[in-house]
Parts: structure tokens; C-alpha cells; sequence
């Protein structure tokens, strides 16, 4: 067995130093350089495509996959390996995607065949670029208390509605969409439609951030015609699904927590203020511990032994390390950390990476929602 693991790391890295451009091999300078796929892709660099599709055909932006459904069919020692061989070359994500940390696993365990058949292999390919539309003016974490309704009609349901702060929605082809198709019952009148953001009677509407970008918006639905077969699940059971794909994504958002401060820990060995010396000696051993914990769920989730609040420790601690890393890399960058605009600086990289981590403890549900759930679920602490 471990004679096959050996072959299969050395065959791996083979293949990686092969066929990952050098290019793909550097931190990335902004978020455009991130890789999204869909219908209309927008590459900062061709090599994005390039290493999206090589690792697309071979199954290994899902590696864990089954074959079947676009994936690589690894197990779980394999798929370690080949992250730890991309890591170890600083390889980039082939692809970001919804697609992939969110309503892929929600696919494998609630999708019909041809639901699973239809969707999973585009996912894997980056051929289809989700959107995710839970939230609404009304419910954000109180998210059972969302309106936007699905009425029946016949063989189709007519949805109408607003989302609010769907992350790339005017970018995305398809949504994952919470509606309401029972008033009578909050938790119990929830379903879940996976509907193309092409249909008529979708619109989406930027929200301007103070930064000039805009990853969010807001999406209204008018009168939108979803044929039932596009259901995931059953029929007013879409709140079992809803957690099943939050677990999933407080996973995703918790790995932000994973990397490392490698340049300051060098700093720290040459000698460097005692205070934040002493800082950076407590972010390693927080860090290690995370690691250890992340593994360790990892392991247990694979057993099915994985309580189902666990996902909920890790988002709270991986996204507070995440603000602590980057508290850190401004500490020690000083005055030159907070300059905006410039080629020296990458356009201000680290003061924008710093502020985009005060959106981990809000995004995929708060820290306070996470330590509610802790608190009640894990503690067995009342109400
Ligand atoms: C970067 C980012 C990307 C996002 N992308 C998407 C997306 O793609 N799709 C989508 O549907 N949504 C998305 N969201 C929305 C996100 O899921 C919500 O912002 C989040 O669930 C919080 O809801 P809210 O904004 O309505 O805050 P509220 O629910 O109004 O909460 C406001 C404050 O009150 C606190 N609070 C509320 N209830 C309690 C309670 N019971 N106990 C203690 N404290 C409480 C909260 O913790 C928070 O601090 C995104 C958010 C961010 C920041």
C-alpha cells in the first residue's frame, strides 16, 4: 500500500512539475488572477486556462471525486498527496469555484442521477460558474426566515423574490437558491432550485463597496419559470440540503485559517522587534494547532464520525487566525504595508488582503451565529 502511495507521490510530481505553468506557480498579485471558468471566463493570463483544463480533463480540480462525475476517483491519502505536491511547488487553485466547495457536495449526497450526471462534470471542469442565493433583506442569520417564494405550477414552479449580497451573481450562469414554497412552517416550507441565471425574469444589481469593486449584488427574481425537476432534494426539505452545503462552505471558508507567514517567521529568526517577535511566536503555535485540529476533522468527517457542528469551530478559528496572519503581515510591513497604489506595492495587495479578511466572520454566517451553534450544540450550554 505504501509502496503504491510512493509511486503514485512520484508520479504525481512528475506530472505536476510537467504540466504547471511557471507561471501558475506564483502567489497570486489580486483577486483578477483567480480563475472562475464559466460561460464567459475572464483570464488575467492565458496560463489560467491552460492549468484549469489540465487539471480539469485529468479529474484534479475535484480530486476526490468519483470518476463518473467528472472527478479524479482518488482516496484520501492520494488526494492529500497531490495537495501536498502542489503545495510544495506553490501550484495555484486550478479553479475557484461555488461550483466546487458549496453545492458539489450537496449534489453527491441530495442529486438525482441526472441531476448529479448534468451538473457535476461541468462543475469539475469549470465550464458553469455558480452563484449562491441565500440571503435576503430580511435574512441574513436568520436565514429560515426568508420570502422569496416558489408557487407551483403544474410541471414548473414561478419564483419571485430578492437576494441580497450574491457574490458575483452579474458573473455567475447558474444559482443555488433558497425559496419558500410552504408559509405555514419556517424551517419546514424551505426548497431548494438550482435554476440558469439566463432565465427570463432574473436581474442582478452591483453593490458599490467602498473600494470601487463590487463582488456583490443585489438579484431579483420575476416571475421565474424552474421546471421541478431542477428540485434538489425534496420538496419543502431544501433547510436539510441548506445546512448539509453551509457545513461545506464553513469548511472552504475555514482553510483561509491554513497558510502560513513564512517571510515573518524568517524576519523573526534574523531579529526583529521583541513584541512582535513574541506575536509571531504565538501566531506559529495557534496556527500548528489549527492545522492539527483541521486534520484530525478532515480524518473523521472521511469516518463519518464528524459531529455535525464541528464545521462551525472550524470556521470560528480559521477566520479569526486569518485577521490575526493579517494584523501581523501589516504590523510588520508598517507605513509601506498601507500604500494603495503602486506597481512596488502590486496595487496595495496586503492592505486589500488585510480588508477583505473582515469579511471571514461574516460571510457563510457570523462568528457570533458560529458560537451560538458551538455553545448549543457542542457545549450542550441552553438557550
Ligand atoms: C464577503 C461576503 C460574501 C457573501 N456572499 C454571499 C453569497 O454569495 N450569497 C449569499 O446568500 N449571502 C452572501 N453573504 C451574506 C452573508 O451570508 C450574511 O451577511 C451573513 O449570513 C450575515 O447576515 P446579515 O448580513 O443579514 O447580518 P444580520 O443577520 O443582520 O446580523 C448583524 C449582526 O448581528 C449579529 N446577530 C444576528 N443574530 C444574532 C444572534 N441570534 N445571536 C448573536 N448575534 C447575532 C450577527 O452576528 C451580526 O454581527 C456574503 C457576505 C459576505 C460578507
Amino acid at each position: 500500500m505504501n509502496q503504491d502511495l510512493d509511486q503514485f507521490r512520484q508520479e504525481t510530481r512528475a506530472w505536476l512539475e510537467a504540466n504547471c505553468p511557471p507561471s501558475m506557480r506564483l502567489p497570486l498579485r489580486s483577486e483578477k488572477d483567480a480563475t472562475w471558468g464559466g460561460r464567459n471566463p475572464i483570464y488575467a493570463h492565458p496560463d489560467q486556462k491552460l492549468w484549469m483544463e489540465r487539471m480539469g480533463a485529468r479529474g484534479w480540480t475535484v480530486p476526490d471525486w468519483p470518476k463518473e462525475y467528472g472527478g479524479g476517483g482518488l482516496s484520501a491519502a492520494e488526494t492529500k498527496i497531490l495537495r501536498e505536491e502542489m503545495a510544495a511547488i506553490r501550484a495555484r487553485n486550478p479553479l475557484n469555484s461555488f461550483g466546487i466547495s458549496m453545492l458539489g457536495p450537496a449534489l453527491l449526497k441530495y442529486g438525482t442521477e441526472e441531476q448529479k450526471l448534468e451538473h457535476l462534470p461541468k462543475i469539475a471542469r469549470g465550464e458553469i460558474r455558480w452563484c449562491q442565493g441565500y440571503s435576503e433583506p430580511n435574512a441574513g442569520s436568520d436565514l429560515a426566515g426568508l420570502q422569496t417564494s416558489a408557487e407551483d405550477a403544474g410541471d414548473h414552479f414561478i419564483v419571485n423574490g430578492q437576494k441580497v449580497w450574491t457574490s458575483y451573481a452579474d458573473q455567475a450562469d447558474w444559482i443555488f437558491c433558497l425559496v419558500r414554497t410552504d408559509k405555514t412552517s419556517k424551517q419546514g416550507g424551505i426548497s431548494f432550485l438550482l435554476f440558469d441565471m439566463a432565465s427570463e425574469g432574473v436581474s442582478t444589481k452591483p453593490i458599490l463597496l467602498i473600494s470601487g469593486n463590487s463582488p456583490f449584488c443585489e438579484t431579483f427574481f420575476d416571475d421565474v419559470k424552474v421546471p421541478k425537476s431542477n428540485l434538489l432534494g425534496e420538496l419543502n426539505k431544501g433547510w436539510d440540503v441548506a445546512k448539509y452545503l453551509l457545513g461545506h462552505e464553513r469548511e472552504m471558508i475555514s482553510n483561509m485559517g491554513a497558510g502560513g507567514i513564512d517571510p515573518l517567521v524568517e524576519a523573526a529568526r534574523k531579529g526583529v522587534d521583541p513584541i512582535l517577535r513574541g506575536q509571531i511566536a504565538l501566531f506559529q503555535v495557534r496556527a500548528r494547532a489549527f492545522a492539527a485540529m483541521s486534520e484530525r476533522f478532515i480524518d473523521e468527517l472521511k469516518a463519518g464520525r464528524a459531529h455535525p457542528a464541528q464545521p462551525s469551530m472550524m470556521k470560528y478559528y480559521g477566520t479569526e487566525l486569518n485577521k490575526i496572519r493579517h494584523e501581523l503581515l501589516m504590523a510588520a510591513g508598517g507605513s509601506d504595508a498601507l500604500e494603495w497604489e503602486s506597481e512596488a506595492s502590486i496595487h496595495g495587495a496586503a492592505a486589500r488582503a488585510w480588508l477583505r479578511t473582515k469579511a471571514n466572520s461574516i460571510e457563510g454566517g457570523t462568528s457570533e451565529i458560529q458560537l451560538n451553534i458551538i455553545a448549543k450544540r457542542i457545549l450542550d450550554l441552553p438557550s
